[in-house]
């Protein structure tokens, strides 16, 4: 099989698997307990805080472990959206980006139906960029929290998120980004992007399901989500996923080394798959930004075909991949992002997309775009293999 659905998810590493054994099995200790097996859990914990803490280049404090991507965008846009409103009832609106992922764009809708707030969607432009002029023409003095992901989940497209927390930070507002996908191929110096709070999940980095973190400056105010014995500094109560914060920070430790050197590899190969795949199937779409993307996402739209027709034919042929997020697979509805970038009804439901793991080789994505090209091929009964 050739896996071509990394953002979707991807395998546990080793090394991670061989960091997190000793607290599912002899070090299981509770970190709240005050005896020796609970001491070590506590260490355990604070020295997985503090390696995320190096590579996004916070404080340990201001690292929130959770249960993922998802509770972290929650914990952010909720949290921080709460809070202010709470400290000034006037901030009672919150701006997002037209192609969050549904951790942020269900959670906004959850602030505007349950808590009277307004949400204010930034558009995109037709390869998915949000320009800072398109973000000023949104901001209000009343906007309360501002969320635009580093890189999208569908079509990889890479947002300037430097200058748009630029222009938040110059409204005194406070800027949070989904960095879910962009952890593992980008730069995740949360002073160098200038952004208050960041989102991370585990499994899209070699770490179990389950596991994620939100960064969020230390002087933020968050009203939690979760509520009970105080832990994480009262910002998400429950007994903390030892495990999968060791987990977490292993993997995210290892990505940071292999960051540089990866995104140049897998960018060039995936450059290269473009290109084999729009000779493949001459009529072929690429969506998202054709520069600002991910190193790991190439996707396309197939006019004339079904996605998930191209999916099927893809498997038979041994190529496992998606028709864009994993949340909307198996819905016959066409995804809200590519509408989005423009793209019409009809073409955005021929979408494919191939997202790399660190692992990719050139010689399985050569097989691949041949794939793609018979795949496309026999849908359209052209009367390839
Ligand atoms: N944000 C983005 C951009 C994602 O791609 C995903 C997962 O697909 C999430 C958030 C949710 O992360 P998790 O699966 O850890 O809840």
């Amino acid at each position: 099989m050739i896996f071509l659905d990394a953002a979707a998810t991807t395998p546990v590493r080793r090394e991670v698997l061989e960091a997190m054994w000793p607290y599912l099995s002899g070090e299981f200790g509770n970190p709240s307990s005050h005896h020796s097996l609970g001491e070590a859990a506590a260490t355990a914990l604070a020295d997985a805080r503090a390696a995320v803490a190096r590579v996004l280049g916070c404080r340990p404090g201001e690292v929130t472990f959770t249960s993922g991507g998802t509770e972290a965008d929650n914990l952010a846009l909720k949290g921080i959206a709460l809070a202010r409103r709470t400290a000034d009832p006037a901030l009672d609106r919150v701006a997002i980006s037209a192609i969050e992922h549904p951790a942020i764009e269900e959670s906004a809708d959850y602030l505007r139906r349950v808590h009277g707030f307004t949400v204010d969607v930034v558009p995109v432009d037709g390869h998915g960029l949000v320009t800072a002029g398109a973000l000023a023409a949104v901001l209000r003095p009343e906007t309360a929290v501002v969320s635009i992901m580093y890189a999208n989940n569908e079509v990889g497209t890479v947002q300037p998120v430097r200058e748009l927390a630029a222009l938040a930070a110059a409204r005194g507002i406070p800027f949070h980004t989904d960095a879910v996908q962009a952890a593992g191929w980008l730069p995740l110096n949360v002073k160098d992007l200038g952004v208050d709070a960041l989102s991370l999940s585990g499994h899209k980095l070699g770490a179990p399901k389950g596991s994620g973190v939100l960064f969020a400056k230390g002087r933020l105010r968050i009203e939690p989500l979760v509520h009970g014995g105080g832990q994480e500094r009262g910002r998400r109560s429950g007994t903390e996923n030892v495990a999968g914060a060791v987990a977490l920070a292993t993997a995210l430790g290892l990505a940071a080394e292999e960051q540089a050197a990866q995104a140049q590899r897998v960018s060039a190969l995936r450059d290269g798959f473009i290109d084999a795949v729009l000779k493949a199937v001459p009529g072929a779409l690429l969506t998202g930004h054709p520069e600002q993307r991910l190193p790991s996402v190439a996707s396309f739209c197939f006019p004339g075909t079904s996605g998930e027709s191209v999916l099927l034919e893809l498997e038979r042929r041994g190529v496992v991949c998606s028709s864009g997020s994993a949340c909307a697979a198996g819905s016959d509805a066409p995804s809200p992002v590519l509408l989005a970038l423009g793209i019409e009804s009809e073409v955005a439901q021929t979408a494919v997309r191939f997202s790399f793991t660190s692992a990719v080789g050139e010689a399985e994505l050569a097989e691949a775009a041949e794939a793609v090209g018979a795949a496309v091929g026999s849908v359209l009964g052209i009367g390839r293999r």
